[in-house]
């Protein structure tokens, strides 16, 4: 794990936390190519009423504007959590390189938990997955996220989700 890896997982728990601050799960992602950040997102379904508007989708339609091409050959994604079906199918077409993962999604995730669509060979394209960054700190964000949920529905009080 290097230092920059660490940065950027960094900079999409940041984003996560825009998230949070909404009310929405905490998820955050970052785009980088050739060492810049050139798509950033945050998990904004509820906020949207829109069940595209996961954090990677965001980032990589920004990054896809911002390159001006629908392939994203040369860029990785930083992202808190194991990506769903969508988003992993997502960065198949984007044909990104390489994809880190801060922490893994069991019920849920399409990056080796459910299903693998990153590395499915069947495919014409694979990116790389690299796991375990930071882990601790975006698993503890999701956990501290749904406590303070449950606390909220016992109080009766409502809730954004
Ligand atoms: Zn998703």
């Amino acid at each position: 794990m290097t230092e920059d890896t660490i940065k950027y997982m960094k900079e999409a728990i940041r984003q996560a936390k825009k998230a949070y601050a909404l009310g929405e799960v905490p998820i955050g992602c970052v785009i980088v190519y050739e060492g810049k950040i050139i798509g950033r997102g945050y998990n904004r379904r509820t906020t949207e009423k829109n069940p595209l508007a996961h954090a990677e989708m965001i980032a990589i339609r920004k990054a896809s504007r911002r390159l001006g091409d629908w392939r994203l050959e040369g860029c990785q994604m930083y992202v808190t959590l194991e990506p769903c079906q969508m988003c992993a199918g997502a960065i198949v077409q984007a044909r990104m390189d390489k994809v880190v993962i801060g922490c893994m999604n069991p019920k849920a995730g399409c990056a080796g938990s459910v299903l693998d669509l990153l590395r499915e060979e069947a495919f014409n394209h694979q990116a790389e997955v690299e796991t375990g960054v930071l882990e601790k700190e975006c698993s503890e964000m999701m956990k501290a996220f749904f406590k303070e949920l449950r606390e909220k529905k016992k109080e009766g009080q409502e809730t954004s989700c």
